[in-house]
């Protein structure tokens, strides 16, 4: 028990991931071990808001060669609760995904969703959305759920602000109260799986915080570089800036990032010209709602990061798949985009389900493009 305590950093993380080549273009590719089997980076992670990915099952998620899925601790925590979900077999028995799944800590949800919600030094005091009872999630309590639902890789609880200029004011703030809590965080994190044996142990990332002040985002990711934690989440951004504010703090970062065997996440972000810039500078992994939920609204992406909408009216009579260059099942299956725009004006669920599968796979092949 104490030897594990104090194991060197880089010898855990060693065996987390491995770093394969770095690519001309700034990309790594690396294999990200977790305890529920390999992943090779880039990847990226659709969200799975409810413990599933809306309107797919488990296998046509892993038949786009989506490697790891994401689901909301916020969200399972407050319906049907942590507890719920561990009795009918843990969030991989509960949705059938046997892959690795990531959760994150649910501070996102606590800060952009609760209209009700007083942040203390202890945690974060919330009304239930449905039950209206208030509740409080702590940094403690944010590691307890996330291993009760049975994560594989889990989200230190930050302190995250909007960018828009009255949040701004809250950034210093907020970044060092996200230090204090990842120290709780990895202090609760041992205390629960120090007697599991370190390959069965989830990935415990922490979050770099700072907003759009390049100062603080420095002294913040050396903060969590020298902490011990087995990944590096870049939070806090694609939360309103511009696009050029994000790919400033992307590029100030990609130079800093240490040697020490560990996958950088990128949270929230999946537009693909986005994509490609954070891989580019350095991140393995990203997660965003961005491809299924453009998909239920009929938007998908085709050859060169171009956007459709399916229920214009020049589809009507179009017989052709979505992207004829595409190897989803939605476009080798001919469904024609003359059927999906009727399916899309009828409201049949399918349509949703078929456009999810041709998105999740269309960034899924960016990712590719990168390993290859
Ligand atoms: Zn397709």
């Amino acid at each position: 028990m104490f030897m594990l305590y104090f194991t060197p950093v880089s010898d855990v993380n060693s065996t987390i991931f491995v770093l394969k080549q770095t690519n001309h273009d700034g990309s790594r590719q690396g294999v990200i071990h977790t305890r529920r089997g390999d992943v090779m980076t880039p990847t990226f992670m659709p969200d799975g808001t409810r413990g599933v990915i809306k309107s797919l099952e488990a296998h046509q998620v892993a038949a786009t060669g989506i490697q790891v899925v994401l689901a909301n601790t916020y969200h399972l925590h407050l319906q049907p609760g942590e507890q719920v979900i561990k009795k009918l077999g843990g969030v991989h028995g509960f949705g059938k995904w046997q892959g690795p799944i990531l959760t994150d800590s649910g501070g996102f949800q606590v800060f952009s969703l609760s209209k009700l919600r007083k942040i203390t030094e202890e945690g974060v005091i919330f009304k239930h959305p449905v039950t209206g009872e208030m509740r409080l999630i702590t940094p403690e309590s944010s590691i307890q759920i996330q291993l009760t639902l049975g994560s594989d890789m889990i989200v230190a609880f930050d302190h995250l602000t909007g960018l828009d200029e009255e949040s701004r004011k809250d950034t210093l703030v907020a970044f060092e109260r996200t230090h204090r809590w990842l120290d709780r965080c990895i202090t609760e994190f041992k205390r629960l799986t120090s007697d599991i044996e370190p390959s069965k142990r989830p990935i415990l990332f922490g979050v770099v915080q700072g907003g759009l002040d390049l100062e603080l985002r420095k002294k913040s990711l050396e903060f969590i570089q020298n902490s011990d934690v087995g990944g590096i989440a870049i939070g806090g951004l694609s939360v309103g800036e511009s696009k050029q504010e994000m790919y400033k703090v992307l590029e100030f970062l990609a130079p800093l990032y240490d040697d020490t065997g560990r996958p950088r996440f990128l949270l929230g972000v999946g537009d693909p010209p986005d994509l490609r810039y954070a891989i580019e500078h350095g991140i393995d992994m990203l997660d965003c709602v961005l491809p299924t939920r453009n998909a239920r609204h009929a938007t998908v992406w085709i050859e060169g990061d171009k956007k459709i909408h399916l229920t214009n009216a020049q589809f009507i009579e179009d017989p052709s798949p979505i992207d004829d260059t595409c190897d989803c099942h939605t476009c080798k299956s001919g469904y024609s985009k003359g059927f999906l725009r009727h399916q899309f004006k009828v409201g049949e669920p399918l349509a949703g389900s078929l456009a999810s599968i041709h998105n999740l796979r269309y960034l899924q092949r960016i990712c590719e493009s990168y390993r290859a």
